[in-house]
């Protein structure tokens, strides 16, 4: 009996115990449950905020990606057509170049020739002048030299206008070249309204020849000028000199002296031609130039 009550006993001290562990237990649970409660909102914020983050980061990369792709399409193209070039250039380089030549010689050829008469202008004869001269003092052959010069021709602008002044220029030079026959003379536009004539191993008769061909041609041209004092057409004065050229003398000199000849023929009257003869004529100070 008495072993009976103390199991009862027991029993009731077992369950006890299980009724604190199971109280302490529902404790703690509602402890865990007011906590998660609490900081459920900011769990719930942060993890709003780091999925925000991670989608602007998506949106980023995409971004990057297509301007990426964009760059890469540019540059292929880029790649592509610098190719093509090459490929161009390696296959047709003969006749780029051929081209090129050919465009050369035209801006040459330009830089040497009159715009208004199409005859070579002052540069290339100056530049002629000075090749030929070298050669004749190598030769030790003649040389002449023929300047010209329209008359009146202030008068005939003002009387006909300016662009009838410009035709007669032009057929002026027409005549010019017509006279200029060997192909080692050459006939130029000096400037405005003179032209100049170089005639490498042409002694004085042969230039004064070619000098009253290109009077004579000019006068049949017979271009009207009311206003000239020396004639009722359009006429041209022309100085020639004439020399054998030796070492130390001087292709200016020449140069000069036809044009002291050119103003004796306007002096003398115009429509003429007034040649150098002699060393006296010389009013220059010039080396080693004599008939
Ligand atoms: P001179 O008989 O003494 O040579 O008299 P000139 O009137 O011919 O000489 P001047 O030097 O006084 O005048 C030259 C004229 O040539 C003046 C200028 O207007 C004209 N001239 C020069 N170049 C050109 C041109 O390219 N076209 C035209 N139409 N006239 C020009
Ligand atoms: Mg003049
Ligand atoms: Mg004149």
């Amino acid at each position: 009996m008495i072993k009976e009550k103390s199991d009862l006993l027991q029993v009731i001290e077992d369950q006890k115990r299980e009724m604190k562990r199971l109280s302490q237990d529902a404790s703690d649970l509602e402890i865990a449950l007011m906590t998660a409660i609490e900081h459920g909102d900011s769990i719930e914020e942060q993890l709003l905020a780091v999925n925000e983050s991670l989608e602007r980061e998506a949106n980023e990369r995409k971004k990057a990606e297509a301007r990426l792709k964009k760059l890469i399409t540019a540059l292929t193209q880029q790649k592509d057509d610098l190719e093509l070039l090459v490929e161009t250039i390696t296959s047709h380089g003969d006749d780029l170049q051929y081209e090129w030549l050919e465009r050369l010689g035209v801006a040459e050829e330009e830089a040497l020739t009159d715009g208004l008469t199409q005859v070579s202008n002052r540069r290339h004869f100056d530049q002629y002048l000075a090749s030929e001269w070298g050669r004749a003092v190598r030769h030790n052959s003649n040389f002449s030299v023929i300047m010209i010069d329209i008359d009146y021709f202030k008068l005939f602008n003002d009387e006909y206008g300016h662009q009838l002044g410009d035709d007669c220029i032009k057929q002026i030079a027409e005549q010019g070249k017509k006279v200029s026959v060997r192909s080692s003379d050459l006939f130029a536009r000096y400037g405005g309204e003179e032209f100049a004539i170089v005639l490498p191993d042409t002694d004085y008769d042969g230039a004064m020849t070619v000098a009253a061909h290109l009077r004579q041609n000019v006068e049949d041209l017979n271009i009207p000028h009311s206003a000239s004092k020396v004639s009722k057409r359009v006429t041209i004065s022309i100085g020639v000199a004439s020399c054998t050229v030796i070492k130390g003398a001087d292709e200016s000199c020449l140069l000069q002296l036809a044009d002291n000849m050119l103003y004796k023929a306007k002096e003398k009257g115009r429509n003429q031609v007034v040649g150098f003869r002699n060393k006296t004529e010389c009013k220059s100070n010039c080396r080693g130039i004599d008939e």
